[in-house]
């Protein structure tokens, strides 16, 4: 028989069929790239790179085997730690979404008082941006107009997901347009 052509009656199964196992779940590759966000293709392409499981179901499509782990956290068993205690904290796995933030801005200071468990990716990102109003400015309800640098009280500002004031949009805009 010709390499590469199934047996009769058997049919092909499809790499994307193949089911791994990953922080204490196993799914095929078409449910973990609907867990993580990628596609199947990517997860595939990255196990083709010889990639560990643990990294190729990270989510991002910017991840590198090491990359967040060795630097920013520490990790156990393929885990980052913060999330681990976090568990251990509320006694059952975190909800799916859910981000474990660093009080102290020290990815690697995993004492429980330093962690704080965030719904998801953008209640975290909240807890970044009144810290470090809070740091700059000593108010952390104060945010960063984009233009000219300063922190003021959002009322003097439009807030989207960042944060401007008018007349200094106004300005750049003006100043782009009479170059
Ligand atoms: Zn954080
Ligand atoms: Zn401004």
């Amino acid at each position: 028989m010709p390499k590469g052509i199934p047996a009769s009656g058997k049919r092909v199964i499809k790499v994307t069929a193949k089911r791994l196992s990953h922080d204490g779940k196993t799914m095929t590759v078409d449910e973990w790239a609907a867990a993580i966000g990628l596609t199947a293709n990517a997860i595939s392409a990255r196990l083709r790179k010889g990639w560990p499981v643990c990294d190729a179901l990270q989510p991002g499509r910017n991840w590198a085997p090491g990359r967040v782990f060795t630097t920013k956290y520490e990790v156990s068993g393929g885990r980052e730690v913060q999330r681990i205690i976090a568990e251990k904290a509320i006694g059952k796995p975190l909800p799916s979404g859910a981000e474990v933030h660093h009080v102290d801005g020290n990815g690697r200071n995993n004492d429980p008082s330093n962690l704080v468990i965030c719904q998801d990716k953008s209640y975290h990102r909240l807890l970044h941006v009144r810290t470090a109003a809070l740091d700059a400015c000593g108010n952390a309800n104060y945010r960063k107009c984009i233009y000219c640098q300063q922190y003021d009280d959002p009322a003097n500002m439009r807030v989207n997901r960042s944060a401007h004031h008018v007349q200094c949009k106004t300005a750049y805009e003006y100043n782009r347009r009479s170059k």
